[in-house]
């Protein structure tokens, strides 16, 4: 029998296909339109608390990173002090400004940027301009720390909250804690326009000059007059209605993941491994569960990986290190630990099918097919 047992795919509603029939009635096939317009203010709606905030949808969660590094005023040769256990997504865009990334080790917490690595590498780097903050698999970071150090070293924080739509920390929702923050909307996450992002911001100048960047750096004049390097970011009024569609489920989804993460928290109750972690102070939108191999066990995810790919079972070991990628063999890391945390983290880790679409029975045959490897 066919089994549903994949990492993260779209799950459709139907509402997304009215807002795209809108978008084709009124003829906005465009990169830009009310779709884009609307999906903004309802983002906004849903991540404010009683600050004013601005939202930029553009073609992807990596060129809403861009924007935001070009925004944080990285330029040739500065440090930017970047998570490590990421997607490579977090960093390209420092590398596209011609900045340095240096690598900071996670915490064990929660998996994500050490507050005090990052205040080691302060003192190695005063210089460095920007945090380059990423929340791991929808799970917060201990932002409180993490704030303070940047406060105190007069560092712009951008956030890459990715994966972390509908998170929340101490009642404040993931995405607005930069002063530049971003979305991804690709197929893979907890909504999806299929593909796309969105620049978060408090500073309405910041909106607007991330806009004008977005759409060609065309200067206000009869003619295209240019200053300026521009790019084409903005994303498809189409796209936009994909998204808004799913917006209207997010919780829903951040609900059926949380329901999977405990399925197999409980469920593997009385195995040697433990699942990814959070604390009290934090709500995780469970985009997706992993599970940690205890260390005495000595079974390699990859021999677990390679067993539940028989048996159609889709898993990925959780993201490689930065610091570990060929492409950044030059870069700095930056750890308090003895034995990075990281590299512990990734050599016994695993991401587990935590697709919404699962049913009971799907899961149960991806936890008694784990059950049998340990
Ligand atoms: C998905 C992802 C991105 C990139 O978003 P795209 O929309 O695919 O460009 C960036 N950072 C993290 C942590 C991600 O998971």
């Amino acid at each position: 029998m066919k089994r549903h047992t994949v990492l993260s795919t779209p799950t459709m509603h139907g509402e997304e296909l009215a807002f795209v029939n809108e978008a084709f009635e009124k003829n906005w096939i465009a990169p830009l339109g009310f779709n884009c317009d609307k999906f903004e203010e309802e983002i906004v709606e849903v991540l404010k608390g009683d600050q004013p905030l601005y939202g930029l949808s553009l073609s992807a969660g990596t060129a809403a990173l861009h924007l935001a590094v070009k925004l944080a005023g990285v330029k040739r040769g500065d440090v930017v002090l970047c998570s490590d256990m990421t997607f490579a997504a977090t960093v390209n865009p420092i590398v596209y400004e011609g900045g340095v990334p240096v690598f900071i080790d996670s915490e064990y917490r929660t998996w994500n940027m050490d507050a005090a690595a990052l205040e080691k590498a302060f003192e190695k780097y005063p210089q460095a301009k920007a945090v380059m903050l990423a929340h791991l698999y929808g799970t917060p970071a201990e932002m409180d720390a993490i704030l303070a150090v940047c406060e105190k070293h007069n560092a712009v924080l951008i956030e890459d909250a990715a994966e972390a739509l509908g998170a929340s920390y101490k009642g404040q929702r993931c995405g607005t804690f930069g002063r530049y923050s971003v979305l991804s909307f690709n197929g893979n996450k907890i909504i999806t326009t299929s593909g796309g992002g969105m620049l978060i911001t408090k500073e309405k100048e910041a909106r607007d000059k991330a806009f004008f960047w977005a759409t060609q750096a065309r200067e206000n004049a009869y003619w295209y007059q240019h200053e300026e390097i521009g790019y084409n970011y903005r994303m498809s009024n189409v796209c936009a209605g994909i998204g808004r569609g799913q917006l209207l489920h997010l919780q829903e989804h951040v609900d059926r993941k949380t329901a999977i993460y405990n399925r197999y928290k409980e469920a593997f109750a009385d195995l040697p491994v433990t699942m990814n972690p959070f604390t009290e102070d934090m709500v995780p939108n469970c985009w997706l569960s992993c599970m940690l191999i205890n260390e005495e066990v000595g079974i390699s995810p990859i021999t677990v990986l390679e067993a539940l790919k028989e048996k159609g079972i889709e898993t990925r070991p959780i993201w490689k290190p930065m610091h570990m990628q060929p492409v950044f063999k030059d870069a700095d890391f930056v750890s308090v630990a003895d034995k990075a945390v990281n590299e512990d983290i990734f050599a016994r880790g695993l991401c587990l099918p935590s697709d919404i679409k699962m049913t009971e029975d799907d899961l149960q045959y991806v936890i008694d097919a784990i059950r049998a490897c340990l």
